[in-house]
């Protein structure tokens, strides 16, 4: 059985007290919410902090609100089956709601936070494992060692961003409030991450993410469709969101993101770029599901095959816009 370390456990009650427990405790504190990613982790050693600053106490971080015409914030401590069961999110933000729902298991989503998700660690099969497991490969660069065990020449960590609300937020333009030793600031959600699977989110340790704020959905429609090998439980390996405005039949605006295929949630520009002004017929989104394959890339370190994952990235992207465009899906077209 694997056990977690000894740490010490602070519990603030507001984001200023949180934020300033993590300054005065520097490189050795950690943030944690409700814990269903960070304590497995620490149980395998990739994270070894002697304190924890944990978020559930702050109330100011609970709960969702409306604060402008039409937008909707979303505290990071709301747990994924409020986000998922919220009847303003199922109605305008169908991805979200979708992505939120799809985390995990419930037991996990009733204690997995919104904050904690989209802040959830890469993913890699060769970093994923016990202490010992890792100790017997001789470990690899994302923890105690020195190189990358799925491409031994690379000078960088490729670990899979595995967060299903992400991509999600991303495509339905979503910010991020922060709060940090500097002030407060909010970034695009885009902005959040970056390509590195070791320094995968841009922020500061000690910043603590305390809203998401969603754009008025001006009647958009958004999906968000995953692939894992057991549907009840796993974490995502291909994870594809939509968001498309129409007017009328016409594309006014799209965006599709891309989860599990990269170090980052990835856009995919091209693809969205030739739906905007067209209709969406069969032969368009085929052309936008291709567009969206060609730069995927997976690499050989998640679950299922990584030439099998691209291949779905073209079959969910079309399977997604198919859906939006109310056509029946490509097996029973
Ligand atoms: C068996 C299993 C299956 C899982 N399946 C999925 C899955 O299918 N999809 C998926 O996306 N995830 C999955 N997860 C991971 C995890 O349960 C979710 O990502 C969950 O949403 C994490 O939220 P949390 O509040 O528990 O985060 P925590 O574990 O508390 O924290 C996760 C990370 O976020 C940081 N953090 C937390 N809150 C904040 C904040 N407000 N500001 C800044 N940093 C913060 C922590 O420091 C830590 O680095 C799974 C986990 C397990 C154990
Ligand atoms: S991608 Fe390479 S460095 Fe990163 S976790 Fe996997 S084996 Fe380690």
């Amino acid at each position: 059985m694997m056990r977690l370390p000894p740490f010490q456990y602070l519990a603030p009650v507001s984001v200023p007290d949180a934020v300033k427990l993590m300054a005065d405790h520097g490189p050795e504190a950690m943030l944690v919410a409700g814990g269903t990613d960070l304590y497995p982790n620490m149980k395998r050693r990739q994270f070894e902090p002697t304190v924890l600053v944990g978020l559930r106490g702050v109330r100011d971080l609970v709960g969702v609100r409306q604060p402008a015409a039409g937008a909707l914030a979303i505290g990071a401590g709301t747990t994924l089956t409020t986000v998922a069961r919220h009847p303003e999110v199922r109605a305008r933000y169908a991805a979200l709601a979708t992505a939120a729902g799809a985390v995990s298991t419930p037991q996990l989503r009733n204690m997995g936070t919104l904050g904690g998700n989209v802040c959830v660690d890469t993913r890699c099969n060769y970093y994923n494992q016990s202490y010992q497991w890792r100790k017997a490969v001789d470990f690899c660069m994302k923890k105690d060692g020195e190189i990358c065990l799925v491409a031994p020449g690379s000078p960088r960590c490729w670990a899979v961003s595995s967060s299903d609300t992400a991509p999600a937020l991303w495509s339905l333009g979503a910010s991020v409030r922060l709060a940090g030793p500097s002030g407060e600031r909010t970034i695009p959600i885009s902005a959040l991450y970056q390509d590195d699977g070791i320094q995968y989110l841009t922020k500061q340790p000690g910043d603590i993410v305390t809203e998401i704020v969603l754009p008025p959905a001006h009647g958009a429609r958004s999906i968000y469709l995953k692939l894992r090998r057991r549907g009840s439980f796993d974490f995502p390996v291909l994870g594809v969101a939509a968001t498309l405005h129409l007017d009328g039949e016409i594309v006014r605006q799209a965006r599709i993101v891309l989860g599990a295929v990269a170090s980052l949630p990835r856009e995919s520009v091209q693809a969205a770029r030739l739906l905007v002004g067209e209709r969406l017929t069969p032969e368009l989104i085929d052309r936008a599901a291709d567009a969206a394959y060609r730069p995927a890339k997976p690499l050989d370190n998640t679950d299922l095959t990584h030439p099998y994952r691209k291949k779905m990235v073209r079959v969910y992207v079309a399977r997604a816009l198919r859906r939006l465009a109310g056509l029946p899906d490509e097996a029973e077209a």
